[in-house]
């Protein structure tokens, strides 16, 4: 039977990430790594399934985890982007607000300000003017640090690095069940055979270790894992955002936020650009039963409703169905913000 050192499962940008850290770590020197993935290739789900935007560490409970993550996050991500040419830029992020918001954005501030983000400021109207001609707002906060990225180019650099040093991508291997045996785990995994129906074709392997990084399914995967109780499993919910494309020339320079939902279930209908400057409009937010991707086309009326909050001249023609992303999270509806 094959074994290896480590067994990443999924390659997401999380899974991708954690293999090339591995691949250069000093005490990961001449050990085996596998990252599998159950699609044809890398980056297929919620990777490839979001705003791209590189995050400043606003939003979240002061001194939680997600806060200090997100900030430290921001750093490196920078940081790897610019030392492996991975296309990315600091556009700089608005949040605006209407003059009934006003409370939520210096309380947004002040939140910012003690998560240690230094570089967010308010800018008067001559200043959000200049900046973005189109927006309207009573009020707007101005993150210096808040990018974008090419998540794509991001996850196949990482890939490129761990296979460069040694380890070993497995696509079309789904993993379904997870055993014991002493200190070692066994792996039942799937192989589905390219555009035909999936063989029931099973590989089994072992590994010392195993990085559940399987997105959507880690929590399935986990209760597939003999030795784990399903007392300590965390219940994930689907929390479903649809995106709509904008049909014209992008009016914006910047990311443009409105304040966040309360509980911070969604950032908010934001504006976001990608590389080639092509803008869209999302998220929103909604729980599902189980992953869809459909974007329903009556929507867009309700989303220029929105948007004209703080984008009046928006109309639902200048909108068309764009795609959609699920989060796995770890607070159902109406309930706060769970950190871990
Ligand atoms: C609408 C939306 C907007 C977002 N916007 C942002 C943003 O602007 N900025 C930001 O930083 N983050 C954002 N995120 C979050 C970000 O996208 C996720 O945190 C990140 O993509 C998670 O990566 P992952 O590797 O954990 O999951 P995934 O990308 O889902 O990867 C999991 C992988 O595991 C594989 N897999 C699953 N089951 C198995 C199995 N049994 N065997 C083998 N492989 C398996 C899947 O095929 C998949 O490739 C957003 C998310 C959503 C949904």
């Amino acid at each position: 039977m094959d074994h290896f050192d480590v067994a990443i499962i999924g390659a997401g940008a999380i899974g991708l990430a954690i293999a090339q850290r591995l691949t250069t770590a000093d005490f990961m020197q001449q050990r085996s790594i596998v990252t599998l993935e159950q699609e044809a290739t890398f980056g297929q789900h919620t990777s490839s399934r979001n705003s791209e935007v590189i995050h400043a560490g606003i939003y979240y409970n002061p001194g939680s985890l997600k806060a200090r993550l997100c900030r430290r996050g921001k750093k490196l991500i920078y940081e790897y982007c610019q030392l492996h040419n991975v296309p990315f830029k600091r556009t700089g992020k608005l949040i605006v607000a209407g003059e009934d918001d006003f409370a939520k954005l210096e309380a947004l501030e002040q939140q910012a300000r003690a998560n240690g983000v230094v570089d967010l400021h308010w800018i008067d109207d001559t200043e959000l003017r200049n900046l973005e001609p189109a927006i309207q707002a009573h009020s707007a906060l101005f993150s210096a640090s808040s990018g974008i990225i090419d998540s794509h180019a991001y996850m196949q650099r990482l890939l490129q690095q761990a296979e460069a040093n040694g380890a070993l991508f497995s696509p079309r291997s789904r993993i379904l069940e997870i055993g014991r045996k002493g200190d070692r785990f066994l792996l039942d995994c799937e192989i589905i055979a390219s555009g035909a129906p999936i063989q029931k074709d099973i590989y089994r392997f072992s590994a010392s270790h195993i990085v559940n990084c399987a997105g959507l399914n880690a929590t399935e995967i986990a209760s597939r894992t003999e030795g784990i109780s399903p007392a300590s499993i965390p219940q994930i919910h689907l929390c479903k955002g649809d995106y709509f494309t904008y049909r014209r020339k992008s009016p914006f320079n910047h990311l443009i936020y409105p304040v966040p939902d309360a509980n911070n279930t969604g950032l908010g209908i934001h504006a976001t650009l990608d590389l080639a400057g092509q803008l869209k409009f999302g998220p929103d937010v909604q729980y599902v039963e189980s992953a869809r991707f459909d974007v329903n086309p009556d929507k867009a009326r309700d989303y220029a409703l929105t948007i004209a909050n703080y984008f009046p001249t928006i109309t639902t023609d200048d909108l068309s169905p764009g795609y959609a992303g699920i989060r796995p999270k770890l607070s159902g509806p109406g309930e706060a913000e769970a950190d871990l």
